[in-house]
């Protein structure tokens, strides 16, 4: 990559020269190219993608300022945004990782139950974003459940069968849509601030041995909708859940939400990666139908 563009850019963020000595590769992300930036006297962590995926960044540049507001957890600044040479880019403020801790652990559960505190008139938030590279829509909505059938599930179904996606998972998935109304019998969540993509690829430890969150998908939902996503690839252990709901104890019901929170990403990752999500998906769904009953 030409980093001349990238450099002019940095330098004027910055307010002083930067120019990239090294470039490194680093590893970990899903989505995008990501490098470690040196220069002589400043290391930037830099992401980079197609040029038309500018407004991908521009929406993650906004949640994590929207997450560092919060005060309530580590974020990685946002330093500048681009597009050079064909490519778009957003340089953060780069994070030295330490090793993971326990304390770190437990540490997050208070933390993240601080972030979901942060509150809103409604649901949604100020513009829309993207999980991995699918738009999110987040119109402010009043309820809860319209939101979800709204702006969650029924866009990812409309995508599984756009994409010539499996008629039966379709039909059931609009059957749940029509059910959601059953699971929250008696609940009614407030609007908490969430990461919104807090899988255990999205947190580390600093090198002072505090949690960090990064590459978020924000906006303001059920705060079961985060907890649920830690439990859907691991990278959170007992510490953390104890942590969490020693601060924020947790509804009973969150055993049978969680499912409906993790349906998303699960049919998220189906329309984007193919796979045996599809398959995952209609399981999921089936079982929540017959809950519903
Ligand atoms: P993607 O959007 O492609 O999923 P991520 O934002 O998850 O990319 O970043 C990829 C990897 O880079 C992460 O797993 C993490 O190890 C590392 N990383 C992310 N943000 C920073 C940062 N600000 N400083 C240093 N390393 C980072």
């Amino acid at each position: 990559m030409d980093w001349k563009g990238v450099e002019k850019d940095l330098s004027e963020a910055l307010g002083k020269p930067f120019r990239v000595a090294t470039a490194k590769p680093v590893g970990g992300g899903c989505i995008n190219d990501a490098f470690l930036l040196e220069g002589a006297s400043t290391r930037l962590f830099l992401k980079r993608n197609r040029e038309e995926l500018l407004p991908m960044f521009e929406a993650e540049a906004a949640g994590l300022e929207a997450l560092r507001d919060s005060h309530a957890v580590r974020v990685p600044a946002p330093v500048a945004i681009g597009t050079t040479a064909g490519y778009s880019w957003l340089a953060l403020e780069l994070i030295e990782f330490g090793p993971p801790s326990p304390a770190a652990s437990a540490r997050l559960g208070e933390r993240l139950a601080a972030l979901h505190r942060c509150t809103a008139p409604a649901f949604g938030w100020t513009r829309d974003n993207y999980i991995g590279t699918t738009e999110q829509v987040n119109s402010w909505t009043a309820d809860w459940v319209e939101f979800l059938a709204r702006y969650r599930l029924g866009p990812q179904l409309t995508l599984a069968s756009k994409c010539g996606g499996d008629t039966r998972l379709v039909a059931a998935g609009e059957r749940l849509i029509e059910n959601l109304p059953a699971f929250f019998g008696g609940y009614k969540p407030a609007p908490s601030l969430l990461h919104g993509d807090l899988w255990g690829g999205n947190w580390a430890t600093d090198e002072r041995g505090e949690p960090v969150i990064f590459d978020p998908a924000v906006y303001y939902g059920d705060r079961e909708a985060d907890l649920a996503m830690t439990e859907l690839f691991g990278g959170f252990d007992d510490r953390f859940y104890h942590s969490y709901r020693s601060h924020w104890d947790i509804d009973p019901g969150y055993t049978t939400r969680k499912v409906l929170y993790n349906l998303y990403h699960i049919l998220n990752h189906s329309n984007l990666f193919g796979g045996g999500y599809a398959g995952q998906a209609r399981g999921m769904i089936d079982r929540l139908n017959a809950e519903a009953g």
